[in-house]
């Protein structure tokens, strides 16, 4: 395939003269910061945050380089994934003009995302067994279309997407591909990440806010090409991740076998949930799951919902989605979560 990104990128994005920080401009070696009007004296904080950030955060990147066997210069972390979306359709898609490529159900931001920044959304429902439709996607591009956002395992379905059709449209697609991988932590499917090499087209995303316990940290992963990572931090604001959020991330990256036992407890609580749920009567298909949260059909999930809300239960109720009629989507919670809506819906009269 004879791929150039720059092809794709917008005209005033090619155009752009960044906006440079004080921070970004001096690399040298120096003792005296004049330069950034920042309070010399101090924090009022037990923690020194009276310094701007680093603005490209490389120490956390290199403990995510370990971590991930990814180079450095191959990953740009936004504000959420969430972040990275919107500069996505920033950095490649010209409001009215071009389009880009969903496939419901799934998760929302896409297309909110698409939405704020005035871009046409092309929807191509998943199959009735949650899968690829390749063919129908392939078809729907057109010269306008930049984007395909391929979320796996997927929300609400909790599936993987079949490896071979990744592939194919990866392979068959002259615009940019976004793999959002939130939940791969969960999943037994093998990352994206290790495929940057073969797909100049390939942007991964992942997070640290679903296994890794941060979601409060606002910790967006993005991992690609360095051409499609310098066109992220060619845009981005300044100084994206705040100070304590670095910190404290990078600190947490140390706490691997916290978090693989969190992700064993909850697979096998997601397990144990499937096992209890299957006894009611109100409940129909509970989807196979490759993440940390289930989706069920029941008989009535307007009904299910409100009693459970009753019970001080929440939970998701994703009914309106393509093939979700009366679905709902449970988060996997403690041992001890899991029993009180067990418990709650012996009660339940359906
Ligand atoms: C939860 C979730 C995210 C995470 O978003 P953050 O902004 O990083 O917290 C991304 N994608 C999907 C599909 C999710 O479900």
């Amino acid at each position: 395939m004879n791929f150039d990104i720059n092809a794709l990128v917008r005209e005033n994005i090619m155009k752009l003269k960044p906006y440079s920080s004080a921070r970004h401009d001096f690399t040298g070696k120096a003792s005296v910061f004049l330069d950034a009007n920042e309070n010399a004296f101090g924090s009022p904080l037990s923690e020194n945050y009276n310094r701007y950030p680093d603005p490209l955060q490389w120490q956390l990147k290199f403990e995510l380089a370990r971590i991930k066997g990814v180079p450095a210069e191959n990953i740009f972390i936004g504000n959420g994934s969430d972040e990275v979306i919107d500069l996505a359709y920033r950095i490649f898609c010209t409001p009215r003009k071009d389009n880009i490529i969903v496939c419901p159900p799934t998760y929302g931001m896409y297309e909110v995302s698409a939405n704020i920044n005035d871009v046409e959304v092309r929807k191509i429902n998943l199959t009735s067994s949650f899968q690829l439709d390749a063919e129908a996607i392939l078809n729907a591009v057109d010269g306008s279309t930049k984007l395909i956002f391929i979320c796996s395992p997927n929300n609400p379905t909790g599936n993987n997407m079949k490896r071979d059709d990744v592939e194919l449209i990866l392979n068959n697609f002259q615009g940019v591909v976004i793999i959002d991988e939130a939940y791969i932590n969960y999943s037994k499917q093998k990352s994206f990440i290790q495929e940057l090499t073969e797909y100049p087209n390939l942007v991964v995303m992942q997070t640290l806010s679903k296994a890794w316990g941060l979601a409060a940290l606002r910790i967006g992963l993005c991992y690609a090409s360095m051409d499609i990572i310098d066109l992220f931090n060619k845009i981005k604001p300044p100084y994206n991740i705040n100070e304590a959020s670095q910190h404290l991330a990078k600190d947490a990256l140390q706490q691997t076998s916290q978090v693989n036992d969190w992700i064993h407890r909850a697979v096998a609580a997601k397990e144990q949930m499937i096992k209890n749920l299957e006894d009611f009567r109100f409940v129909g298909t509970i989807y196979p799951s490759d993440a940390n949260f289930i989706l069920v059909r029941v008989t009535d999930a307007e009904r299910l919902y409100t009693y459970l809300a009753s019970q001080e239960i929440v939970v998701r109720n994703r009914s309106h989605e393509p093939n979700c009629e009366n679905c709902v989507r449970i988060t996997i919670g403690t041992e001890e979560e899991n029993a009180k809506l067990i418990a709650s819906l012996q009660d339940f009269k359906s």
